[in-house]
């Protein structure tokens, strides 16, 4: 009896981790199946880097949920919004796709958690799927990421050049000043989050951030570029030389107040 084949598949979230692991593994593992949950929130730069990706390795991108986005199942949750404490989000939109994507198969299932990080990702608890950590496996650190980012010629997303994950544009785990870049850079989907916000079917107001409305957010806009710059420079004057990208990924981790989601930020 011939053995049964053994899937290896590879979710890209349109952050640079996973890109990264993509680049590493596309021709160690012909086989590999690329996936990427989509939401129909995400920001147009995840999009396009997506197809940045395709372009430059020659691979083919599953996109899962296709049908299915955000709305459908807001109106499932009788138009609750999501939040850090109540994350159907990501359990209907990132996990479900990927475990029906893989189905009853026997998949190895390839995670971009680098070696200089302490944190755990996603661990489907189907017994068929077996994760694995190359990064981790191989002494892989932020510098590495980056470096096989360049020498393919795909870089970074766009938009790191004001946000530093991926995910959906109104993702409640961004940052003040991310929510300040969005209304700047997409002044649409700033006015889309607002909406969602004015319209949550609770009754109770819900804030995407915590504490305020966007709106209030937004007419606090002078104070939050001013503390964030500040903070910018205090990072650039203890490491000079630190590409503006690392800075601001880590002047942003400085201010995080919540957990990201690793399901769709790697
Ligand atoms: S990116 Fe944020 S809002 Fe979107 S599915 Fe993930 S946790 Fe939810």
């Amino acid at each position: 009896m011939s053995e049964k084949r053994v899937r290896h598949v590879l979710g890209l979230s349109g952050g640079k981790d996973s890109t990264a692991l993509a680049i590493l593994l596309h021709q160690e593992i012909p086989d590999m199946e690329y996936f990427f949950c989509d939401t129909h929130k995400e920001l147009p730069e995840t999009y396009e880097y997506l197809d940045r990706i395709k372009a430059r390795l020659g691979i083919k991108i599953n996109y899962l949920s296709e049908k299915r986005g955000f709305d459908h199942w807001l109106a499932l949750h009788d138009g609750l919004l999501p939040s850090p404490q109540m994350r159907w989000c990501t359990i209907k939109m990132k996990i479900k796709p990927f475990e029906e994507f893989v189905g009853n198969d026997e998949a190895i299932s390839y995670i971009g958690i680098r070696a200089d990080e302490n944190r755990d990702g996603y661990m489907s608890t189907k017994p068929n799927l077996k994760p694995v950590f190359p990064f981790k496996e191989r002494g892989l650190v932020k510098a590495d990421i980056i470096r096989l980012l360049e020498d393919s010629g795909i870089g970074l997303p766009d938009y790191y050049r004001w946000r530093s994950r991926s995910g959906c544009f109104f993702c409640f785990f961004q940052r003040k000043y991310e929510w300040v870049m969005l209304a700047q850079e997409h002044p649409d989907l700033f006015a889309q989050a607002i909406e969602y916000e004015q319209n949550h079917a609770d009754g109770r107001t819900y804030t995407w951030t915590q504490g305020e409305t966007l709106q209030e957010l937004l007419a606090r806009k002078d104070e939050i570029i001013a503390n964030h710059n500040k903070a910018m420079k205090k990072t650039e004057k203890a490491a000079p030389n630190r590409p503006l990208s690392e800075a601001l990924e880590s002047v942003l981790d400085d201010e995080d107040d919540g957990l990201p989601c690793l399901a769709c930020h790697l």
